[in-house]
């Protein structure tokens, strides 16, 4: 499988490439040439295997030379070695009509952990065929970077600088990356947002000069290897539920557009997904994007639901392509206008084409605070207020006996105080995560500037190798 860029000037690379090299070099992201399919028959054969096994006939396609068989089964059964449930992704039934698929068993209690566990072993595994030093520079809501650093924490050839928004990160979240002390861990909170701390990682990867010192990855979801990792519970989830003979709609609490982009692909493999659902919480820019073709961004307001409080979803450029034809030169056009102007107006046709896919729903507090005791008080499932997020809107696009599957996408324990306060019950850490709250924190405190943080990494990153 070769990728391209969605901005169609960089070099197209092979999934080795693609993965190491995160943004790729034109600005654009990293998308594969042509969509692999599975048959029906290729679908069906997925019921009752495990998620392992699963994962490998999904991923295969996308990984041509890049990995043997045997390379790529060590890495999966390793990555979901560390899962606190024997199902590795449990799918409930809430009541007749909706299930729950329980992505957070991972070692940070959130669904990245299924991408990002395996995204550590896929880099070790290049890496050690060179003597290539990565340094891994990211930008986190909270979780994103807890998973990363638990993937990557004491790896031998990979540096990794997260950046946070200080004070905007929930004390779980901030103790699951500040609390790991490996050497090659370097947690920065930067006073600013989310959106702040994205825009400077994208300006670092796109300054020349300070790029072409280091070697440097991304493990955000602009980095392809993590969006392919999470296709296959799409799959498992699908086939449990009566795919590839009955059609299954999911509903998906949406930042970044990674995780639906994901359910996206899944779909353009043959899966029949009637409905992908993209639930977000007051920062509705994709709710907008898809109900009215404004792909405009406002200020990020704070909620309970913090990792989905994003403005700009780097991803949306990955639909974007697909939706202007995969013409590289008109989705960069696109881009330029949407960074000069922060506002897009997705021209009706392609409006009209993500509408046959995506539905979307805006959930404010009251409506996830009602989708939280809803589970709680009628099927005996606390849940979490991103989970709750997409509840809440699985509940208004649910339609005749489609089943329809929320991803839970985090542990209720991972947001206790928003979880009291919606259904009075505290959720308590489950075994992996005890003793969180004693350890000693480590991390540095820097202003939203690129320079700062530039001088920073470049005090502690490897040089890159003389080519
Ligand atoms: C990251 C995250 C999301 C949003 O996922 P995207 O891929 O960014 O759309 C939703 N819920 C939780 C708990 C997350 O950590």
């Amino acid at each position: 499988m070769c990728y391209l860029s969605t901005r169609g000037s960089a070099p197209e690379l092979d999934f080795e490439g693609a993965t190491l090299a995160g943004l790729a070099s034109d600005g654009g992201l990293y998308v594969p040439a042509a969509w692999p399919r599975l048959s029906p028959a290729d679908i069906a054969g997925l019921a009752g295997l495990s998620y392992v096994e699963t994962a490998m006939r999904v991923c295969t396609p996308f990984i041509g030379q890049s990995l043997g068989e045997a390379e790529l089964r060590a890495i999966l059964t390793a990555a979901y070695a560390s899962f606190g449930h024997a199902a590795t992704v449990p799918l409930k039934a809430l009541d007749e009509r909706h299930w729950l698929l329980e992505l957070f068993h991972g070692p940070t209690l959130a669904f990245k952990d299924v991408a990002m566990q395996a995204l550590g072993g896929l880099f070790e595994t290049f890496l050690g065929r060179t003597a290539r030093q990565l340094t891994i520079i990211g930008a986190t809501s909270g979780d994103t970077g807890s998973a990363a650093i638990h993937a990557l924490a004491g790896r031998d050839r990979v540096q990794v600088f997260m950046l946070h928004p200080r004070g905007r990160v929930s004390e779980v979240q901030r103790r699951q990356m500040t609390t790991v002390l490996s050497p090659n861990i370097h947690n920065i909170a930067i006073d600013g947002t989310f959106d702040d701390a994205q825009a400077l990682v994208k300006a670092m990867f796109n300054d020349r000069g300070f790029a072409a010192r280091f070697d440097l990855g991304a493990v955000n979801s602009i980095n392809w290897a993590r969006l392919m990792l999470q296709i296959p519970y799409y799959f498992h989830a699908a086939v449990r539920l009566g795919a590839p003979e009955r059609a299954v709609s999911f509903a998906v609490p949406t930042g970044n557009f990674g995780d639906v982009f994901a359910g996206y692909a899944a779909r353009a493999m043959g899966l029949p997904i009637e409905r992908l659902v993209v639930a977000t919480n007051e920062n509705d820019i994709l709710h907008r994007a898809l109900s009215a073709g404004d792909y405009s961004a406002g200020q990020v307001a704070p909620t309970d639901s913090p990792s989905m409080d994003i403005q700009v979803s780097s991803n949306f450029e990955r639909l974007l392509f697909d939706l202007a034809g995969r013409d590289g030169t008109a989705c960069a056009g696109m881009m330029a206008g949407f960074e000069a102007r922060k506002a897009l107006a997705i021209p009706g046709d392609q409006q009209a084409a993500a509408a046959a896919i995506f539905a979307s729903e805006r959930v404010d507090a009251d409506a996830m605070r009602q989708a939280l005791r809803w589970a709680a008080t009628q099927c005996g499932e606390v849940i979490d207020p991103h989970t709750a997020v997409g509840l809440a809107a699985a509940r208004r696009q649910a339609t005749g006996t489609t089943p329809m599957v929320t991803l839970a996408t985090a542990h209720p324990a991972k947001f206790p105080d928003a979880v009291e306060r919606a259904c009075g019950i505290r959720p308590a850490l489950p075994a992996q995560a005890r003793g969180l709250m004693d350890r000693e924190e480590r991390y540095s405190t820097l202003p939203a500037e690129l320079a700062a943080i530039e001088a920073f990494i470049a005090d502690r990153a490897a040089p890159r190798l003389a080519a």
